[in-house]
């Protein structure tokens, strides 16, 4: 039998059957009247998930294209400074390096940020600091707001990826100092992969460099905005999909969402901790871990293999494993999107079930229950 599989990994989400529909539809001209409803819903809502007035770009790409295209833009500074803590911090210096002299300051992934450290680095003369909000790769929730004020005391520009918290957990850009950020469409907002949207203010444009691609110019995106149109052509079944899935965050409303997704993770953390597991990240007071994924160590007894190989052929359900030197050493539940609470019941009980026949954990849905009572 073909399962119907869920996807309870931290990206591309399940997605609703809302969404699903959206999608399926007649193509339309993408400089008429009816698309530049569907740009200027999508802008104005995604302003809010941002917590932002300032503009916000949407470009057809997965979030790396995002990311690329603020930092490639925005990149006439001496140096930056990327912080690594996880594989996305690591991949912002990689990207970064291509167009300017770079900086990372590197922590042990899943360990907090020191920030004594990366003012260090700022004050050695870097004029802007990128980091990763909510680290994917560790399940850790970095301090935002609190390196946002260190950046500037030296009035350096604060580039954020807030690819797996914008739409899922809090985000405010404006009031944290934060000039750019960034987000993709398959994390938190619950659309299909393949759009990134960019949010910029004002000061962002004094770093504005010429020497970035073609594509990922954000300038063509602001020219274009006064028009509600993109300069080239966009992904129109996505923007149909991305704007089905920002009503839904609109009926939802975006404190009813994100206090989901917190109860949705802590439910995953409390029956990790009651079953006997560890979790992975070792937050310190002014990081966190993630609301949106749960990464927790690999028991002894079972491999990466055993165990997501036969969630997926006994239940249909994916989760994650861990990337580059984490592989196999740890796993990760996603709860991203519109996730509800009989997802992760049905996940919980199925990963339960696995790890229990290499008796690599104690039965223990009862703390979870508990809290998935509050939704
Ligand atoms: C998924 C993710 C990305 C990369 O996004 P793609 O859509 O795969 O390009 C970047 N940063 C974080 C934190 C992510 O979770």
């Amino acid at each position: 039998m073909k399962f119907d599989g869920l996807l309870m990994i931290p990206g591309p989400v399940h997605l609703h059957e809302r969404i699903i529909r959206a999608m399926n539809r007649q193509m339309i001209g993408h400089r008429g009247k009816e698309f530049g409803e569907i740009m200027e819903y999508c802008v104005e809502r995604l302003k809010e998930l941002f917590g932002t007035r300032g503009d916000v770009y949407i470009i057809s790409g997965s979030g790396t294209a995002g990311l690329e295209a603020a930092i490639a833009s925005f990149s006439k500074v001496r140096r930056i400074t990327c912080v690594d803590n996880g594989k996305f911090g690591d991949r912002l210096g990689r990207i970064a390096s291509r167009y300017t002299e770079t900086d990372v300051v590197r922590f042990e992934w899943g360990q907090p940020v020191d920030l004594e450290v990366v003012e260090r680095s700022l004050a050695e003369g870097s004029e802007a600091l990128a980091f990763v909000h909510n680290e994917t790769s560790t399940a850790m929730l970095n301090p935002a707001k609190e390196l946002s004020r260190i950046a500037k005391k030296y009035n350096a520009l604060v580039i954020m990826d807030g690819i797996t918290s914008v739409g899922g957990d809090e985000v405010r850009m404006d009031e944290w100092g934060i000039d750019v950020a960034i987000v993709g469409s398959q994390k938190c907002i619950g659309a299909p992969p393949g759009l990134a949207a960019v949010a910029v203010n004002d000061r962002a444009w004094e770093f504005y460099s010429e020497r970035c691609p073609f594509y990922l110019d954000l300038a063509a995106y602001k020219k274009k905005l006064p028009d509600m149109q993109t300069p080239y052509t966009p992904a129109l079944p996505l923007f149909f999909a991305l704007e089905e899935a920002l009503r839904m965050i609109e009926e939802e409303g975006l404190e009813n969402r994100i206090r989901r997704h917190r109860l949705l993770s802590k439910a995953v953390r409390e029956w990790a901790i009651e079953a006997g597991l560890q979790l992975f990240p070792q937050p310190d007071e002014l990081s966190n871990y993630s609301n949106t994924v749960t990464a927790i160590r690999m028991p002894d007894g079972i491999t990466d293999k055993e165990l997501r190989g036969t969630l997926q052929r006994e239940y249909g359900i994916a989760i994650s494993g861990g990337q580059e030197h984490l592989k196999g050493k740890i796993f990760r539940i996603g709860n991203m999107g519109n996730v509800s609470k009989r997802h992760v019941i049905a996940t919980l009980a199925a990963v339960q079930d696995v790890l229990m026949r290499y008796n690599a954990c104690k039965p223990a849905l009862h703390a979870a229950i508990e809290i998935l009572k509050e939704l």
